[in-house]
């Protein structure tokens, strides 16, 4: 069973004016679909064909570079998608919450610490909040479309935030300030999958 690009989870223009339609419209229509497409055309006819997204991932180490970029590009922007909605931002609430300011101190706190991985990571490429084996929330950053799950990671965890900072998510907006864009996105973060994908891994 070949993977298929799913349909955003809301209309090109809901994430205005923080993330323009244009943007959404080639980083979704275009850029994940190549991921997919790339991805399906890679596996077919090996081994591998058939298995999950995550069993991929778990393995990258032994599969060829077309499978952990586009594998990784395919997961990290399903992921990515379902991490962002209209009207959305604000705080977390509960359990998060919490956790949170257990690892970060504070809410704003982690917004910098997360802004300056964001910023930071040089190139393509994305920043991540996880959750780790202890449990504990960590911020992160991974090059290219790597990202915690796959088992090559610097730092592995279940990515529960995630931010895209290459440069087809924000260029045609914001050329070259990166920093505007992640102060822009956190209008646009969805608190209550992130919630809701913390309480999974409890
Ligand atoms: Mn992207």
């Amino acid at each position: 069973m070949a993977f298929t690009l799913p349909d955003l989870p809301y209309v090109p223009t809901a994430l205005e004016p923080h993330i323009d339609a244009r943007t959404m419209e080639i980083h979704h229509g275009k850029h994940h679909a190549a991921y997919v497409n790339n991805l399906n055309a890679a596996l077919q006819g090996t081994e591998h064909e058939g298995k999950t997204l995550e069993q991929l991932l778990a393995n990258i180490s032994n599969l060829p570079a077309a499978v952990r970029n586009n594998g990784g590009g395919h997961w990290n922007h399903t992921f990515f998608w379902s991490i962002m909605a209209p009207n959305a931002g604000g705080a977390p609430g509960g359990d998060l919450a919490s956790a949170i300011d257990k690892a970060f101190g504070s809410l704003e706190e982690f917004k910098k610490q997360f802004a300056t991985a964001a910023a930071t990571r040089f190139g393509s490429g994305w920043a991540w909040l996880c959750v780790g084996e202890d449990g504990g929330l960590f911020i992160t950053s991974t090059p290219n479309q790597d990202n915690p799950l796959m088992d090559i990671a610097d730092k592995p965890g279940q990515p529960i935030l995630g931010l895209d900072v290459w440069e087809h998510a924000y260029y045609l907006h914001y050329q070259n300030r990166r920093p505007d864009y992640v102060i822009a996105w956190w209008n646009v973060v969805n608190w209550a999958e992130v919630a809701r994908r913390y309480a999974a891994t409890r």
